[in-house]
């Protein structure tokens, strides 16, 4: 077995739509981004890269290449899966941690489970989203940023 760590943060802006865990959140700001600033598909990412020892988000899909602006995350998610799953290895669990102080995110959170399992193509048990505020310390409780944790269980492929 071999474990993954993720983490990410993104700056909320006015002007943009708020993409979490694959779905479009009802809210007045959104991650300011390169891509379309998912910023738990980008931790879930960086986790599986890091359980698989293949390095880290940033260098498959570098912030700097025009070839990534806007891009969907769930494609980078499931463009770093396609690698991870060729190496041999399968998900036994993902666990992660969403850190909002604002919008109210427990009405989506089983809803992003099922698209996170839809996006690796895996069952939605094995998926599990957590969702709590900052308790209004620093960025994240001032209603500036979401920060994210994400960690990843593979386990060799039957
Ligand atoms: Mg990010």
């Amino acid at each position: 077995m071999r474990v993954g760590i993720g983490y990410d943060i993104h700056q909320l802006v006015a002007g943009r739509p708020l993409i979490l865990g694959g779905l479009e959140i009802e809210f007045d700001r959104g991650c300011k981004a390169h891509s379309d600033g998912d910023v738990l598909l980008h931790a879930i990412t960086d986790a599986l890269l890091g359980a698989a020892g293949l390095g880290d988000i940033g260098e498959y899909f570098p912030d700097t290449d025009p070839k990534w602006k806007d891009a969907d995350s769930g494609d980078l998610l499931k463009e770093a899966w396609k690698h991870v799953r060729r190496r041999g290895w399968e998900v036994e669990n993902i666990d992660c941690n969403i850190i909002a102080q604002v919008p109210k995110l427990k009405p989506y959170k089983s809803q992003m489970e099922a698209r996170i399992a839809s996006l690796l193509e895996i069952e939605t048990r094995r998926v599990n989203v957590k969702a709590r505020t900052n308790e209004g310390l620093d960025a994240v409780g001032r209603e500036e940023a979401i920060a994210t944790q994400a960690v990843v269980l593979l386990k060799p492929a039957q």
